[in-house]
């Protein structure tokens, strides 16, 4: 299939232009670069440098690529950033997939596949875990809701359009590097847990701060899925393969295990043999005690599971990717 990547020049988006192009499929990217990195576009893939609310310019680049399926992950992803600038996040992550689906309509593609979060469900009830798709959708900020709002309109448009589908895939953590690590998680500034441990391990921090651990959770700190990004771009392309007209597939994406803050810095030590200087602070605004996937929906209806599980090997995947590029893809082209 001719499959436009957007996004394809950041972290998750870059494993998909990757994995896509190894099982066969052309590939082109439309990136703004404005948090991606040219060298993340691995291979001869054809880069646009664009805005995605250009849908006139979207659109020929479709039609010129005769594009089949559109993975869209090209977004803003800081919840702290979204809270203090909501309208930035409504604009870049709503209404710009608005107008990449106008683009999409305007040339008459009719698949879809998007990256949203498990960030739609907010904070769930402790009934609700493990969550499934079933679990009420409450965002409690604005890049959660950015998400949500794509997929209420993805909903309405499917129902209007018979020949459009779409697969809405809802993520938890994602972690690791591609097997050559050559791409992998490179952002400024950094928050998530794993690259922030990694890099206290390769001394570029001091410590590592636990946020909270006074939650009802067994060691008290919180519990997330954390899910590799080669299983997690898998699905998306056995998604992609068996959309069909009217297809609205809704999945999460998880290993359906949960981890603490705790057993994530603890695996991180004994993968990398380094000890980490941990301190424990506050709770982080808005963290939620526990969240990890029931992925059996996707399990059921597409036969797929998360084939690396163990958190050992999901962090040396992350490990190698960091060890090598300490420095992201500073120094390299972008
Ligand atoms: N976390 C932490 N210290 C950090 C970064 C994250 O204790 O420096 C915790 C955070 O509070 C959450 C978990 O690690 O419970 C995962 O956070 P991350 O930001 O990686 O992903 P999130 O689950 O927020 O999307």
């Amino acid at each position: 299939m001719n499959v436009l990547v957007t996004g394809g020049a950041g972290y998750i988006g870059s494993h998909a232009v990757k994995f896509l192009r190894r099982a066969g499929h052309e590939v082109v990217v439309v990136d703004n670069l404005s948090r991606g990195f040219r060298a993340a576009v691995t291979g001869e893939t054809p880069l646009v440098v664009h805005e995605l609310c250009d849908w006139r310019h979207i659109a020929r680049v479709l039609r010129g690529n005769a594009i089949d399926c559109v993975m869209h992950f090209a977004a803003l992803a800081y919840v702290g950033e979204s809270v203090d600038d909501p309208l930035r996040y409504y604009r870049n992550n709503a209404a710009h997939a608005i107008e990449l689906l106008h683009a999409m309509r305007t040339v008459g593609v009719q698949k879809f596949v998007f990256s949203s979060t498990c960030a739609t469900y907010g904070e769930p009830k402790p009934e609700h875990i493990p969550i499934s798709e079933d679990c009420p959708q409450q965002p409690i900020n604005p890049y959660g809701w950015s998400k949500f709002f794509v997929e209420r309109v993805l909903t309405d448009y499917s129902r209007a359009n018979p020949d459009f589908s779409c697969a809405i895939l809802r993520y938890f953590n994602v972690a690791g590097s591609d097997r050559e690590h050559e791409i992998g998680e490179a952002h400024d500034p950094e928050t998530h847990l794993i690259p922030i441990i990694l890099q206290a391990a390769l001394g570029l921090r001091p410590h590592v701060e636990i946020f909270g651990t006074d939650y009802s959770t067994p060691d008290g700190t919180c519990i997330r899925d954390y899910i590799h990004v080669e299983d997690l771009i898998d699905a998306h392309i056995l998604c992609m393969d068996r959309l069909q007209p009217g297809t609205r597939f809704i999945f999460n994406l998880g290993i359906g295990k949960g981890y603490s803050v705790r057993d994530i810095i603890n695996a991180t030590q004994r993968v990398t043999g380094k000890k980490i200087k941990v301190i424990e602070g506050p709770r982080r605004p808005g963290d939620p005690p526990r969240l990890f996937a029931d992925p059996g929906r996707i399990r059921r209806e597409l036969g797929w599971s998360a084939k690396i599980t163990g958190i050992d090997d999901i962090i040396d995947s992350a490990w190698g990717w960091y060890s090598r590029h300490p420095n992201g893809y500073a120094g390299r082209l972008d």
